[in-house]
């Protein structure tokens, strides 16, 4: 039986039919096999090298029933290029959720992060927009028409300020170890927890010292006190209030891995500091004992918080140090952050001579610049060599 109420719906559906036919006469529907997502908008800052970054991860999907390789991925800012990945490049930074391992071909219903580090030309002015243009080859597509290019993960650069803070430590001869924006272990540590995906160490630093012989550690690798940086005292990076401590947890043993640490033990003897602003600069792996501060407690920049060690979920003494957007070491969003002023006095190797210094104890091959550089509101980049004020 027909009521008024179903020709009234009928009529609905064709007045919605029509529109979305006029619609499709407007704007062209493609198919987009990849699902490009963020999460993390991200903020740009200063770097050691001068030049602005940009370091931001672009969610991936595949959603069709075959393999899909990326051959190209172009950053557009504010629509123009700001960086082309080539498929080498595409193949050393995009890896499927939850594995180390990175590859140039996604397989079917498969999710990645694809890692992206923008450094933007000198005077180039910072993009009030990103977005992506990706050409792949879908083999699940129709034979000759597996060649696709599509575009999105449209996102608008957050310019929140950039905290400008001082020196975690004093003295000479420290590496800036796993540090911004490429294959360090800290850019890539995206982890799941709570039902979310955390870079809460996105922008963090393995601090390591290299004695006069450029050594980490001379003497029995096992023992603590062999160590350049054992027991160098840590410092507050700004006025700030103490938001957590974590103390009398035991050092580990250098060169071993240890095992059974739960996650709320992975920072050993740590302080979270509250610098205002949803900035929370985290210290971890001190020495049992030796923290000087307590939650509430405000500190004055430079004030010492306690000394180098090696406990929670370290292999060798270091201070592991970042800034993020909670008072948590894991589940926060990590942010970059600029050091009022340091020196640069040369370049390590990279990561892989590095471990094997850490590992052996023998000298780091270092590569002095030719003149020290004086360094002013930068986040320092990886692997180099860098004196702080004091000693
Ligand atoms: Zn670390």
């Amino acid at each position: 039986m027909r009521t008024p109420g179903c020709s009234f719906v009928v009529r609905i559906l064709v007045v919605l039919a029509v529109s979305a036919s006029a619609a499709r006469a407007n704007v062209q529907e493609t198919m987009t096999p990849l699902l490009l997502d963020m999460q993390d908008a991200p903020v740009p800052f200063k770097g050691s090298d001068g030049r602005v970054h940009l370091v931001y991860e672009l969610w991936v999907t595949n959603f069709s029933s075959g393999d899909v390789v990326v051959e190209k991925v172009e950053v557009l800012g504010d629509g123009d290029v700001v960086q082309t990945l080539d498929s080498a490049a595409v193949a050393g930074r995009l890896q499927p959720a939850g594995q180390r391992e990175s590859a140039g071909t996604l397989a079917r219903s498969v999710q990645a992060l694809l890692f992206i580090h923008v450094t933007l030309e000198p005077g180039a002015a910072i993009p009030r927009n990103l977005s992506h243009r990706i050409t792949m080859h879908v083999n699940a597509a129709p034979p000759g028409q597996q060649e696709m290019t599509e575009s999105g993960g449209s996102v608008t650069v957050d310019r929140k300020p950039v905290v400008s803070i001082g020196p975690p430590l004093r003295g000479v001869g420290y590496v800036s170890a796993d540090s911004c924006c490429d294959a360090s272990r800290h850019t890539r540590a995206a982890m799941p927890i709570n039902g979310h995906v955390w870079l809460a160490q996105r922008f963090a630093v393995d601090w390591e010292q290299l004695d006069a012989q450029g050594r980490i550690y001379a003497g029995d690798r096992e023992k603590l006190e062999s160590y350049t940086i054992f027991g160098k005292p840590v410092l507050a990076v700004a006025e700030a209030t103490v938001a957590s401590v974590t103390d009398g947890l035991p050092e580990q043993t250098p060169g071993k891995y240890p095992g059974n640490i739960s996650l709320d033990q992975a920072d050993g003897n740590s302080v979270i500091l509250d610098l205002g602003e949803q900035h929370y600069a985290l210290y971890a792996h001190m020495q049992p004992g030796t923290i000087q501060v307590r939650v509430g407690q405000r500190v004055a920049a430079g004030q010492l918080l306690g000394l180098v060690g090696n406990s929670g979920n370290s292999v060798a003494p270091h201070l592991h140090f970042q800034v993020a957007d909670k008072p948590s070491s894991l589940a926060s969003n990590g942010l970059p952050y600029e050091i009022k002023e340091f020196q640069i006095a040369g370049r390590s190797p990279g990561t892989k001579a590095f471990d094997e210094a850490e590992e052996k104890g023998t000298p780091l091959v270092i590569t002095p610049l030719s003149a020290v550089q004086q360094t002013k509101g930068a986040l320092p980049l990886d692997q180099l060599i860098i004196s702080f004020p004091g000693r």
